[in-house]
């Protein structure tokens, strides 16, 4: 059995929680945050498929004003085609497509002026243009990287690596709040997940890897230490363990997790979850 790498993160939240999606099968209603955070990462990985083609695309020197246009046309394209795509669920949380539109439109235009930046930068210290520019290009991004491993017993699509000379690292890109300082306990240990699932497929010692929390603009870094493998084993082991069980776990005791959480209803009403736990386990 291999578990998704996202189930740490949920586990982590609340176990209760992953019991009542997982095995009585509950979904949570959708949120205009949920919907928002889906676009903006459909976006980011499409930028990130499209990057070979933008760079190859550059065959002289030109200005940075040039670059930002070339970045924005394309990213403006690819945001509207991402809105499209979830047209249907920005209906059901009652978001229409331009407003969807100007919301995500400042995060477009921070990564067009990052992005376009960063290959000026790059052509004005190599001088090197089209093919030749991508493939000195460093780093490079792979984005929705797949990996998985029996041994880890875990599956999952890693948001970026960013791929030095020899180096591999991890990042994980997460709309919602950021943590004052450092990064949810969450996102340090589907980071941690990641590294490991990297480290077997590569055959590379992961050194490091990143967070960056989308809404603040923040990249979070983490290092990663040995400890962290017996740490996402033993968490591997507890969610088979929950998944396998008939136990329902206790409340979470986290008021404000329960305040957000779309299966507050159902977890607080005692005959609800009883007749779920008669229907899905008995
Ligand atoms: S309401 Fe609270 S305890 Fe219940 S599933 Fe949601 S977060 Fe967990």
């Amino acid at each position: 059995m291999k578990i998704s790498v996202s189930l740490l993160s949920s586990y982590l939240y609340c176990s209760r929680k992953l019991f009542l999606e997982k095995v009585l099968l509950l979904e949570e209603p959708p949120k205009e945050s949920l919907v928002l955070g889906s676009i903006r990462h459909e976006t980011y990985d499409n930028i990130n498929k499209k990057e070979e083609e933008i760079v190859t695309s550059i065959k002289k020197r030109t200005t940075l004003e040039n670059l930002e246009v070339l970045y924005k046309q394309n990213y403006l394209q690819i945001l509207r085609k991402a809105i499209a795509n979830n047209r249907k669920r920005l209906e059901e949380v009652n978001i229409n497509m331009l407003e969807a539109y100007k919301k995500s439109f400042p995060f477009i235009m921070e990564e067009s002026s990052i992005r376009a930046n960063n290959i000026f930068n790059f052509i004005k210290t190599n001088n090197v243009f089209g093919d030749e520019l991508w493939q000195k290009l460093t780093p490079k991004i792979l984005s929705e990287l797949r990996v998985e491993s029996e041994e880890l017993k875990l599956k999952g699509i890693i948001d970026q690596v960013h791929v030095y000379d020899n180096e591999y690292v991890p990042f994980e890109l997460k709309t919602g709040r950021t943590p004052s300082d450092g990064v949810w306990p969450s996102h340090r240990i589907q980071i941690a997940a990641y590294s490991l699932l990297l480290q077997e497929k590569f055959n590379k010692q992961i050194k490091e890897g990143f967070v960056v929390y989308l809404d603040s603009k923040e990249k979070r870094h983490i290092t990663i230490n040995p400890f962290m493998k017996q740490e996402v084993k033993q968490i591997v082991d507890d969610i088979i363990a929950l998944l396998e069980s008939k136990e329902l776990p206790d409340f979470c005791n986290n008021e404000n997790k329960c305040k957000k959480c779309g299966l507050r209803q159902t977890c607080y009403n005692e005959e609800e979850i009883n007749n779920l736990l008669k229907i899905r386990i008995a």
